[in-house]
């Protein structure tokens, strides 16, 4: 699968983790999904933008618990699970429609906390 290669050979180059850096910044350092906890890392909402992410729109940043929770029960797992793992049940394709309204919601914390650092 071409894809995967592509995938794991740009998360793990100098560029994403720049990026993600970049992101983290926008937020104070503050997941999106439990703002008390310090975000770990980016997370994708979509992977239609591989390369070229906006934060806010393609990544949100958010900690280790959160990440869990969005690869884990919001994917109908108790165990955290791949999207590539998630995606093999096509009635439950990334992002379905828990992760959609978690995402949603983060993008609404996420202006709050990046407005906030202007106060
Ligand atoms: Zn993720």
């Amino acid at each position: 699968m071409q894809k995967k290669i592509n995938y794991h050979y740009y998360i793990n180059s100098y560029e994403w983790k720049n990026k993600s850096r970049k992101f983290k910044r926008k937020t104070g350092y503050k997941c999106q999904i439990f703002p008390w906890l310090k975000a770990e890392s980016s997370h994708h909402t979509t992977y239609k933008k591989l390369g070229c992410e906006k934060w806010n729109i393609d990544c949100i940043v958010v900690s280790r618990v959160a990440h869990k929770f969005i690869h884990g029960l919001l994917a109908g797992s108790w165990r955290e699970i791949g999207v590539s793992q998630q995606n093999k049940n096509p009635k439950n394709r990334y992002p379905n429609t828990f992760q959609k309204l978690i995402h949603t919601y983060a993008r609404i914390v996420g202006i709050l906390l990046y407005l906030i650092k202007f106060i």
